[in-house]
């Protein structure tokens, strides 16, 4: 059996009482980076042994893995924050236990585009998660085909390319589209600001921007009409 256990993304008190036991009891702990990982186990006293599955060793070890678990083997998958499988190593492994018939629970748990779609304040209801967008080949396609959803959709990204993506988002949705960036979720300097994306390139190009960022942005049709307040 495979338990998936989501891990905090930045506080320490998100962990649940289950994901707690679930780690204590297991035999294994397959850890995107085991020193990341024994860290956090260490701060909650579980000594569980860890070994790595990354996305450097996973298409190498996910059969031998899978063929454990078949065999009665009982693991839990962790990456280094948030839910494995999302923008993480983990959909590799769980496919194979699904097609070797190995049970699989993934607990329920801190994610980071959840709490930055909610709190942005964009409709909720139906929404399209991309992750993070190519750097480089297929990356205009993909903005172009984002900027005509007619639904808020939420992308992943990183401090250092923030300017760049919301001038690409600017020219294929227009200055006036409201957004959000939920900066250090859940960390002590949160940041979670509303805004059209313009708004948002005046007010995170005039300064160094860090961390680590969710960009949600409203879309095409039912977001038009939304004003947003600075
Ligand atoms: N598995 C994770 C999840 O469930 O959200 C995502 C892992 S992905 C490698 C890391 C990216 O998630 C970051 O670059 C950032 O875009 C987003 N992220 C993770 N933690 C965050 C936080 N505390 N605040 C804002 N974004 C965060």
């Amino acid at each position: 059996m495979l338990y998936v256990v989501p891990t905090p993304i930045g506080n320490l008190e998100d962990i649940t009482l289950r994901a707690l036991r679930v780690l204590k009891e297991v035999s294994v702990v397959l850890a995107e980076d085991t020193r990341t990982s024994r860290r956090l186990l260490d701060h909650y006293g579980i000594k569980t042994p860890l070994r790595a599955f990354h996305a450097h060793n996973e298409h190498a070890v996910v059969e031998k893995v899978a063929a454990e678990l078949a065999a009665g083997a009982i693991m839990a998958l962790v990456s280094d924050a948030g839910t494995p499988g999302i923008s993480d190593p983990g959909f590799l492994l769980v496919r194979a236990c699904v097609q070797q018939g190995v049970r699989v629970e993934c607990l329920p748990g801190p994610t980071a585009f959840v709490p930055a779609l909610v709190a942005s304040g964009l409709p909720c209801d139906t929404f399209h998660f991309d992750g993070f967008l190519p750097h480089k080949k297929g990356r205009q396609t993909r903005l172009k085909f984002l900027a005509e959803l007619p639904y808020t959709f939420v992308l992943y990204e990183s401090p250092f390319r923030l300017i760049k993506c919301l001038d690409e988002l600017i020219v294929v949705c227009g200055p006036d589209r409201p957004a959000c960036v939920a900066r250090e979720l859940t960390k002590m300097f949160e940041e979670v600001k509303p805004a059209t994306l313009a708004e948002l390139r005046a007010h995170f190009g005039a300064k160094d921007v860090k961390g680590e960022i969710v960009l949600v942005v409203g879309g095409k049709e039912k977001s038009q009409n939304v004003k947003v307040k600075m």
